[in-house]
């Protein structure tokens, strides 16, 4: 089975071709580098993406702005907004808090992307 891709690794944005056998991905081509080749393999079997989002902060104008400290499943992402968006927080906030753990059962944690003192 050819599974037809986009990279995302860089402005470049390769157009890749992954053949896959049996749920394996046995060739990649049409990437730029080797990073084309490793974002094949993993959006194949195991598509992630980056979550990020703002946490309103009751009383306050500004939202809290925060993000999953790695690529979460894809399939996880509604789940997570939806986690995020139900969040309460404490401040002070510092850059790099965990506000959320092991968000949607992911083991990922969601964090602050900036500092919130007051
Ligand atoms: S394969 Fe390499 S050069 Fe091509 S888009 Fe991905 S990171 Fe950029």
């Amino acid at each position: 089975m050819k599974h037809e891709l986009t990279c995302i690794g860089c402005p470049k944005g390769c157009r890749m071709t992954a053949t896959l056998d049996d749920g394996v991905v046995t060739s990649v081509n049409g990437q730029g580098c080797a990073r084309g080749v490793t974002y094949a393999r993993q959006e194949c079997v195991d598509p992630r993406r980056m979550v990020t989002s703002l946490i309103p902060i009751p009383g306050h104008r500004r939202p809290l702005s925060v993000k999953t400290a790695e690529a979460i499943p894809k399939g996880s992402i509604a789940s997570c907004l939806d986690a995020i968006h139900n969040a309460r927080v404490q401040l002070p906030v510092r850059i790099g808090d965990v506000v959320l753990s092991n968000v949607a059962g992911t083991g990922i944690d969601v964090v602050a992307t900036a500092d919130y003192l007051q």
